[in-house]
């Protein structure tokens, strides 16, 4: 395996770190002049970052395509209507890594699409087996199933050991969002 083949690399489990990690690698690949995709799913809310990469202009393209959190934060939208822009968002997703215009592809949220019966797991694989052979890929989300981690070459799964929230602390800026 040489530096040209691209990774699957999967950030799941319950604590808080996976998409900041993913940024982390996104940040990192950007000092080296890698042209960044990212996809968010089940997401259209502000975050620092969306302003932060901003400044690397057509380097880094990113995408929100989600109506919000599924069943939180006082969703009254249809599952339907989660299903319809996970959908959306995910042949968004594959058009763009298989025009083959990016290094590193961030697929935010995507195994939680996928646990959380929105998206079909057998899309997410398919495009696992046939994405080209150069790209990194980075999948976010709680719960990846078995399937998921079998294809991907790297796993790390957060554990939550203390959280701000279990005192009552609100999300912060710049640190949650
Ligand atoms: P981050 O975006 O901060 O890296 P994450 O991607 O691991 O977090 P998500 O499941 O995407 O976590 O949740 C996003 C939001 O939920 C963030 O604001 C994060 O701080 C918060 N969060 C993550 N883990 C926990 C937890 N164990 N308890 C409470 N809130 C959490
Ligand atoms: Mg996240």
């Amino acid at each position: 395996m040489n530096e040209d083949h691209g990774l699957i690399i999967v950030y799941t489990g319950e604590g808080k770190g996976k998409t900041t990690a993913a940024l982390g690698i996104v940040l990192r690949s950007l000092g080296y002049g890698k042209r960044v995709l990212i996809v968010q799913f089940g997401k259209s809310a502000f975050s620092g970052e969306v302003k932060a990469l901003e400044q690397f202009g057509d380097q880094v393209k990113l995408i929100q395509g989600g109506k919000g959190f599924v069943g939180i934060l006082g969703d009254k939208k249809l599952i339907s209507e989660h299903k319809q822009a996970a959908i959306e968002s995910f042949e968004l997703l594959k058009k763009e890594i298989m025009s083959e215009k990016w290094d590193l592809v961030m697929a935010d949220e995507i195994i939680g699409a996928v646990s959380g019966n929105i998206l079909d797991i057998k899309l997410v694989l398919d495009l696992l087996d046939q994405k080209p052979e150069f790209v990194d890929l980075i999948l976010t989300g709680r719960g990846a199933s078995q399937e998921i981690i079998e294809k991907a070459d790297l796993v790390s799964e957060i554990k939550s050991i203390k959280h701000p929230f279990d005192k009552g602390i609100k999300a912060k800026r710049g640190i949650d969002f």
